[in-house]
């Protein structure tokens, strides 16, 4: 059996350490503000959901989203207001608050570097990387993120052309529209794919419609608004869908 000294030993250690070198305080303090995996996916969804619809965003649309319960969102949003990611009145619904706002667009600013690198590094293909990077998104070591970024001359757009967030969560605004609303004879520059689904990409791929290439509207149908349209010289021919998902800049 041990003896009584031991224990007291044991004591005075902890003691130690809880009030001299405040390692467990911190420790806790550090879990308490690092979000955890499904926090991160729940802010992300909150900063998207607000991007392109309602301000705030319904409880109801973020277990869409999420393809989750109403009731587990609820519970999740409820934690998140605890921790001060968001503000959320029932029946009104959520908002990010600035730390919030700025957790989403690291995790966004992770996901989109982890993109580029599967590309330029590693030779995957725009479709397959999205389902990768939502993985890798979650590694918080922010030093690994600077290195990868610096690795890879700081670029500022993604495979898909989507921007990506600075350092400090500045995320440069790009103005773009969607291929279907360009009148015919009109020429744009093709920015960015708003669906990242590879079904979409592999039929972009087909045609060759890349970020950075230029399109020339010939003509639209009335009767579906499919367009024919030229692409690096070439013909091609868009369904209204695919048209709608093909973000160009003027
Ligand atoms: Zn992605």
């Amino acid at each position: 059996m041990l003896g009584s000294n031991f224990y007291k030993f044991l004591f005075f250690i902890t003691y130690f350490l809880k009030y001299f070198l405040g390692l467990p305080k911190l420790y806790s303090l550090k879990e308490k503000n690092m979000p955890s995996l499904t926090e991160e996916n729940y802010l992300k969804a909150i900063y998207n959901l607000s991007l392109s619809g309602t301000k705030p965003v319904l409880t109801n649309e973020l277990a869409d989203a999420l393809k989750t319960k109403a009731a587990s969102a609820t519970d999740m949003v409820k934690k998140l207001a605890s921790k001060k990611f968001i503000s959320y009145k029932k029946y009104y619904g959520v908002q990010l608050t600035a730390k919030g706002q700025a957790e989403a667009l690291m995790v966004i600013r992770k996901h989109r570097l982890w993109e580029t690198f599967l590309v330029q590094k590693l030779d995957f293909t725009w479709d397959e990387v999205h389902e990768v990077a939502e993985q890798l998104e979650h590694i918080h070591s922010k030093r690994l993120i600077e290195k990868i970024d610096s690795f890879l001359g700081y670029p500022k757009t993604d495979p898909h052309g989507d921007p990506i967030p600075n350092s400090k969560g500045k995320l440069p605004i790009q103005k773009t529209l969607g291929c279907d609303q360009l009148r015919e004879g009109q020429q744009a520059t093709i920015a960015a794919v708003k669906d990242s689904s590879s079904s979409l990409l592999k039929l972009l791929d087909k045609m060759g419609a890349y970020p950075g290439k230029k399109i020339k509207i010939l003509s639209r149908e009335n009767y579906d608004h499919s367009t024919e349209a030229l692409l690096d010289g070439k013909k091609i021919f868009l369904s209204k869908e695919v048209a709608q998902n093909i973000l160009v800049t003027e």
